[in-house]
């Protein structure tokens, strides 16, 4: 048998410092501080083993849209482990879960969009679509249109297109990337690189970069412009009004496939099913993850458009690329519970109509604070950006630092929430009442009184 009996919480931790090496860590700031070890979760709320409760306002890494501890999820999964834990997808077979589950999520995306490829993770997902889009261009003869326009501070996932697509620097730096034939523009951050321009002027502005970087390279050499609808792990930067009409109309105009890579935004988190709908925009490829299964099972993949699906179907011959667990039964039994949760209890509505607008009130409340330069907002998806002067929009010197702290504070004080540089960003399950969202903001506002008046008595 298995030894599963619980390790007291201090030899978990010892045990995990030893031999576990975490994403995205400097392990040895980890050997040196601790790890905390949850143990449980239940509704909005996470319990560690120490037994302190959390209200995780980042609803796990902004996926656990439909709360902790669903019976019914747990029920889906326990059922079709009995039935067929596993099966491929690869030689002429399927199977029940993963076919409904492609049909599900078809019956949201619109009249445009009605396939899609499964992979584990959303990085695999980017690496799927970028396959996808040079064989749909050389299928159609045109096989040097090859190159990806992508932007800095973008993140699109941490395998090697993942990563060479975003566009993080200090990921870039391990490993020689970008990988040849991806390339960066800037990106629609107006608090932080707008400068004089107004908002409208700036969005237009880093729109027109598309289009400038499309007539450097050549549009005959260009196969696709990727972008999320907002960037999430960047800072939740929410793009200025003008952005995306822009950026839509210069794809069409020079013939380049859109991706929006909604792997955060997919599945209701801006009060849509997708944030492509929200902001009116018609792509090619939607890469989906998270919210597709609120995380309880790893289940992503890519929704592909009719116009390239119908090339890839009836004219490319065979894809050779996929996964293992591509399409994974039980991953789908989850996925499928967790759909019929947010269609049953309307949680997508919810955040439309409901506690979206709710959140959003009480979130842009923060702007008075002295420490806050904008709180922004779409749907549950908020930040805050964090200012040494607002009259003058001056950030502090460290970017990162203070950001930090005020993120340890809210954790030790029961909230989760996450820093991106200096922006403070929360992504709350869809389940979440006024009042839990009452104590996100009134301890965030204690945190940041607390933190300048430390900062002003130095
Ligand atoms: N794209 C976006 C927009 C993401 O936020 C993430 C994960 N945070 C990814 C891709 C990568 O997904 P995964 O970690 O499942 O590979």
């Amino acid at each position: 048998m298995l030894d599963i009996t619980p390790m007291p919480a201090t030899d978990v931790a010892a045990a995990d410092l030893a031999h576990h090496l975490h994403p995205f860590a400097d392990m040895k700031e980890l050997v040196d501080g601790g790890v905390r070890v949850m143990t449980r979760g239940e509704g909005c709320y996470v319990y560690d083993s120490d037994g302190k409760r959390y209200l995780d306002a980042f609803a796990g890494l902004w996926c656990v849209n439909v709360g902790y501890g669903r019976r019914e999820i747990a029920d889906a999964v326990f059922a079709q482990m009995n039935a067929l834990p596993y099966y491929n997808t690869y030689f002429a077979t399927t199977t029940t879960a993963t076919a409904r589950l492609a049909e599900k999520i078809c019956s949201y995306a619109g009249p445009a969009i009605n396939r899609v490829f499964f992979t584990n993770s959303g990085s695999e997902a980017n690496d799927t679509w970028l396959r996808m889009a040079r064989v749909y261009w050389a299928t159609l003869g045109k096989s040097e249109k090859s190159v990806v326009i992508a932007r800095q501070n973008a993140y699109h996932g941490s395998t090697v297109a993942g990563a060479s697509l975003g566009g993080m620097k200090h990921m870039h730096e391990q490993g020689n990337l970008p990988i040849p034939g991806i390339v960066h523009i800037g990106q629609p951050y107006w608090y932080g690189e707008g400068g004089d321009l107004a908002p409208a002027e700036f969005g237009l502005a880093r729109a027109r970069e598309l289009e400038d970087k499309i007539l450097e390279l050549g549009p005959e050499r260009v196969a696709a412009f990727v972008a999320e609808p907002i960037q999430g792990v960047g800072g939740v930067i929410v793009p200025p009004e003008t952005y995306w009409p822009e950026i839509q109309r210069i794809c069409r105009k020079y013939d380049i496939l859109l991706a929006v890579d909604e792997v955060i935004t997919g599945f209701g988190r801006l009060g849509s099913w997708f944030g492509y709908q929200h902001y009116g925009l018609e792509p090619d490829f939607c890469a989906i993850a998270k919210g597709l299964s609120s995380g309880y099972l790893p289940i992503a993949g890519v929704m592909v458009s009719d116009r390239v699906a119908d090339v890839l179907v009836n004219q490319a011959g065979p894809f050779h690329h996929g996964f293992t667990y591509s399409g994974h039964p039980v991953a789908a039994a989850a996925a499928l519970a967790n759909l019929r949760i947010l269609e049953e209890e309307r949680l997508v509505e919810r955040v439309r109509d409901d506690i979206g607008p709710y959140f959003a009130q009480a979130w842009r409340g923060l702007s008075d604070h002295v420490m806050v330069g904008e709180a922004v907002s779409v749907g549950l998806l908020g930040a805050v950006q964090l200012v040494l002067d607002k009259a003058t929009r001056r950030r502090f010197s460290r970017p990162g630092d203070i950001g930090m702290v005020i993120r340890n504070f809210c954790i030790m004080r029961g909230v989760i929430v996450r820093a991106s540089a200096d922006r403070i960003l929360v992504s709350p399950p869809f389940t979440i009442s006024r009042s839990e969202v009452d104590d996100i903001v009134s301890t965030l506002r204690d945190v940041m009184d607390f933190v300048s008046a430390e900062l002003s008595s130095d």
